[in-house]
């Protein structure tokens, strides 16, 4: 995960997309986005298949007209300007590849098409096949290649014409997980060293998180959160988001003074600022639970499962009246046996509170219910 400081974005946004609204038929792929994108940012859009960020991204490279909004580079509108009069570049799969051409020729080949001076365009491939470890490769066909080397390919023939913006979509999906790892690092190291700005599509949160300076949440057409992988999982805004990222413990319950009633005179304490009686969700990360003997903690509940994972263990534990086993994550040594009774301890200052917003119909329809448990209870607010 990324934990320096995400850059700021200065007076102007290298990139800013205003209202962009698109549908195919009766699909709305995207809802009035509006975004900015900073100059050398490493920008991930990050969602589950068929929220849009395709549209998104093809929008940008110009291979999309969005039916409304507006897309400036520089603060010029980019939005009439067709795909190949952008300085924007987008990083196609390496089956993109010219089978019959060597790689020196495959990355040579867009600057050649532009009428680069052939010496130039000699010292600007050699460059970028070394900057991407590909220079003993140069002689070789693709067919020739790993999955992983055709990939730096594919991203040397993408940089070579050091576009301003760099578009890719779900870049790393061929490769299997090894060399996916390498090729994260490798990304960010080139971005970093060639100062350009790139925009990542994904549907891996882990891969968002671990190159990106900050992630755009896209849910069915519209942006969830736009922040640092830090802050999104520290504080997700949505349950979507506290959902979709990382692994959460999700509450599901009604928004009172001091915290969430979760029914049956249950309430975990959390600062929120949620209208009283509203569905709401408290949001807890397994490893900020402890476990404690029954009858001590904020919930109790029985050892339903227990998962070896080497320096830490996950407890699964069943809590009557909460739908799914709450998880927590506790180091190897404190795991109790599957069947006991323990007490889990939440600590209200690393409880996420968010508006349970799944289904607006619905959930009016239960905080009816959970509601009359809130007032009929006259809780005691439970803290640790
Ligand atoms: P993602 O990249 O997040 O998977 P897309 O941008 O590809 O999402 O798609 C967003 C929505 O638009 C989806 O519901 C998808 O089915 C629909 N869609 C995308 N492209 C087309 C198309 N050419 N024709 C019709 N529907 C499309």
């Amino acid at each position: 995960m990324t934990t320096g400081p995400a850059p700021v974005p200065g007076p102007q946004p290298l990139l800013q997309l205003r209202g962009l609204s698109h549908s195919y038929g009766a699909v709305q792929a995207l809802h009035g986005i509006d975004l900015d994108i900073a100059g050398n940012e490493f920008f991930a859009l990050l969602g589950p298949s068929g929220c849009g960020k395709s549209t998104l991204l093809r929008s940008i490279a110009g291979f999309e007209t969005p039916a409304e909004g507006e897309i400036l580079l520089d603060g010029e509108p980019l939005t009439r300007l067709p795909a190949h009069r952008r300085p924007v570049n987008m990083m196609f799969q390496s089956y993109a590849l010219f089978p019959h051409l060597s790689v020196e020729k495959n990355v040579a080949y867009g600057l050649e098409a532009e009428g680069t001076a052939k010496t130039e365009v000699r010292q600007r491939v050699g460059e970028v096949l070394e900057t991407i470890g590909l220079t003993k490769f140069a002689k070789r066909r693709p067919g020739q290649l790993s999955g992983g080397q055709r990939q730096r390919v594919a991203l040397a023939r993408a940089i070579v014409k050091r576009p301003r913006l760099l578009l890719l979509d779900e870049p790393l999906s061929a490769l299997d997980r090894k060399v996916r790892a390498e090729m994260q690092l490798e990304l960010k190291r080139l971005q970093h060293e060639a100062g350009m700005t790139f925009v990542v599509v994904t549907h891996d949160q882990e891969e968002a998180m671990s190159m990106a300076d900050r992630v755009a949440v896209l849910n069915a057409g519209r942006l969830e959160q736009v922040d640092t992988p830090v802050t999104l999982y520290a504080a997700p805004r949505t349950r979507f988001v506290a959902d979709f990222i990382g692994t959460a413990n999700l509450l599901d319950g009604t928004a009172v003074a001091g915290g969430i009633s979760l029914g049956s005179g249950l309430v975990v304490a959390v600062e929120h600022q949620l209208p009283a009686g509203s569905p709401a969700t408290a949001v807890v990360r397994p490893e900020d639970v402890s476990l404690a003997p029954a009858g001590s903690g904020t919930l109790e509940g029985t050892v339903v499962d227990t998962f070896f994972l080497g320096g830490t263990s996950t407890v699964s534990v069943q809590v009557p009246g909460l739908r799914a086993p709450f998880t927590a994550n506790v180091r190897a040594v404190q795991v109790p046996e599957r069947g006991s009774r323990v007490g889990l301890v939440l600590d209200a200052a690393r409880t996420v509170a968010v508006a349970d917003d799944r289904d607006a119909g619905a959930a009016a329809a239960a905080a009816g219910a959970t509601q009359g448990d809130a007032r009929g209870a006259a809780q005691e607010t439970v803290s640790s």
